[in-house]
């Protein structure tokens, strides 16, 4: 394991004062309306480095709704149940350049979304998992447990029944791969699944943790429990660079530089192979759907470390 730096807690308040000074300037997702009560003022970050340090500024130990990125816990199961050759002829590895939920794109290309990120290409990938296991859901809370070696992580009910009860969107992309042949399982029951794993409730804290087997080769070091081939973290790695923050994806490499994935729930978890992941949360989003103050946190992370993949 590389050792990592020096104390970086005064770097991560610096950063906060600095990345608050967004807040104000965006919005906090409503479409969801569990979502649409938390306060903006919230911010939290915490950076986890592969020899077990760990260092957090503000709300870092508030939980928050994970949403999208959820997305890369169940990229991770599918890999693992079905194997990469079969979910790789479901779902593409290309950016989209398309709203995370544009029922358009996957009109147009018949049925096989663009990437596992997504929404369409999420739920190619919960449907792989929830035709093929018993009880999806406790599967992946165990997955997302060991990832981040904490037993408590669980899924917040009210969330997930808010955006079911307004998912009519996520519906219509499902019942759409359903005509194209593409999804499996019945389509409430992968919605269902859906909407649970987005409303899993953690901490910047617990995902900087549970990001850190990306950072690691694959290994959680907290547990010393090898999760997944340095392959395959090679390999979501770089689909979170090309794929994991939509069609802000693009931006987000040119000012930050660092693999990453959001969610609407405002936070956004990164990893910087062989030394740290980190989390950011702050609920306001930009109009992509990326945290505004969340991604200036990251981009002053990596100008001040001089860390970044380039
Ligand atoms: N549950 C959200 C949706 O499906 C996730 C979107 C996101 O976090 O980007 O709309």
């Amino acid at each position: 394991m590389t050792a990592v730096e020096t104390d970086l807690t005064p770097l991560l308040d610096e950063i906060e004062a600095e990345a608050r000074k967004s807040i104000g300037r965006g919005k906090v997702a409503d479409y969801i309306p569990a979502l649409a009560r938390i306060s903006p003022e919230r911010f939290g970050m915490a950076v986890c480095g592969v020899d077990g340090s760990e260092y957090v500024a503000g709300d870092a130990d508030i939980c928050f709704s994970i949403q999208s990125i959820s997305k890369v816990f169940t990229l991770e199961l599918a890999l693992k149940i079905v194997g990469s050759n079969a979910l790789w002829k479901r779902v593409g590895r290309e950016p989209s350049g398309n709203a995370f939920n544009s029922l358009v794109q996957l009109e147009s290309e018949q049925g096989l979304p663009r990437n596992p990120f997504i929404n369409a290409g999420a739920l190619v990938v919960t449907d792989a998992i929830t035709a093929r296991t018993v009880s999806p859901v406790l599967q992946l809370l165990g997955s997302v447990r060991r990832c981040a070696a904490r037993q408590d992580i669980y899924i917040d009910e009210e969330v997930a029944h808010s955006e079911a009860d307004h998912g009519h969107r996520n519906a219509a992309i499902a019942h759409l791969l359903k005509s194209q042949g593409n999804l499996v399982a019945p389509v409430e029951d992968v919605l269902s699944v859906y909407y649970r794993q987005c409303a899993i409730a953690m901490t910047c804290r617990d995902l900087a943790r549970a990001f850190l087997p990306l950072a690691s080769g694959g290994q959680q070091p907290i547990t010393g429990e090898k999760l997944m081939t340095p392959l395959r973290a090679k390999r979501i790695n770089s689909l979170l660079l090309t794929c994991g923050l939509y069609d802000g994806v693009g931006n987000f490499a040119f000012r930050v530089g660092i693999p990453a994935k959001s969610g609407v729930g405002g936070g956004i978890a990164a990893v910087i192979p062989g030394k740290y992941a980190i989390c950011v949360w702050s609920p306001e989003l930009d109009e992509l759907g990326n945290s505004l103050a969340g991604t200036r946190a990251l981009e002053l992370f990596a100008r001040k470390t001089k860390l970044s993949i380039f």
